[in-house]
């Protein structure tokens, strides 16, 4: 899927930064936070324009938030199946030790938990850390 596709998809109009950002997704193969983006656009580093596109390609679901480490809170490409009224991403990710690449595993479902009593879950994230199958053991 290119970026165009994934704009008409989910009926996002296309504009030039929209599918610099998507383009950026289809070609990093991991999560990327906002300040990857904001290094990698340094001619037009509108961090107003950026933002606004990755809330738009979430609420469309085009784009899931991914809790890193500490802060920090990457984005990665949706599977196939998102739009904008159901949105799933209870899988697991993994943070790699030494390049610091975070991956999703789609096929790779959250446990679901057993709460005590009281306990409503809105949503789990789990985040394994170690060392990805592009680094040295
Ligand atoms: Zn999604
Ligand atoms: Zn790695
Ligand atoms: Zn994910």
């Amino acid at each position: 899927m290119t970026a165009e596709q994934l704009l008409q998809k989910h009926k996002l109009r296309k504009t030039d930064i929209r599918t610099t950002i998507l383009n950026l997704f289809l070609n990093a193969e991991q999560a990327l936070s906002e300040q990857n983006i904001e290094c990698t656009l340094k001619q037009n580093c509108d961090r107003v324009t950026i933002y606004r596109s990755l809330k738009s390609f979430v609420e469309k679901g085009i784009l899931h938030k991914v809790l890193d480490e500490g802060n920090v809170v990457k984005y990665a490409l949706c599977g196939e199946t998102c739009h904008d009224e159901d949105h799933q991403h209870e899988h697991v990710h993994f943070k790699c030790n030494t390049c610091g690449a975070t991956v999703c595993f789609e096929e790779i479902p959250i446990q679901n938990i057993n709460l005590p009593d009281g306990y409503k879950k809105v949503e789990s994230n789990l985040l394994v850390l170690g060392i990805c199958d592009k680094c040295p053991k």
